[in-house]
């Protein structure tokens, strides 16, 4: 697929998200995703987009680590 900004080639990879929340930091490693080779655009389809929210929701409110690291592969959210 292209990228919607730069319109160049996107390759299908694995990224590690990080989403800032009240108590600290979420760090969700090995989400799959498509990441643009010239501009580094990262773009997530959307029943990806929909289960990091899930998981995101779910840690927020549960954690009170400063730092938690979550397996996106391992994760049932
Ligand atoms: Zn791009």
């Amino acid at each position: 697929m292209k990228c919607g900004i730069c319109k160049a080639e996107m390759d299908e990879t694995t990224v590690t998200y990080t989403e800032d929340i009240d108590q600290g930091v979420i760090v969700i490693r090995y989400v799959p995703a498509h990441v643009c080779t010239e501009c580094g655009n990262t773009w997530y389809n959307g029943t990806i987009a929909a289960r990091l929210e899930k998981m995101i929701d779910r840690y927020a409110s549960s954690t009170e680590t400063e730092v938690s690291v979550i397996n996106f592969e391992k994760s049932v959210a």
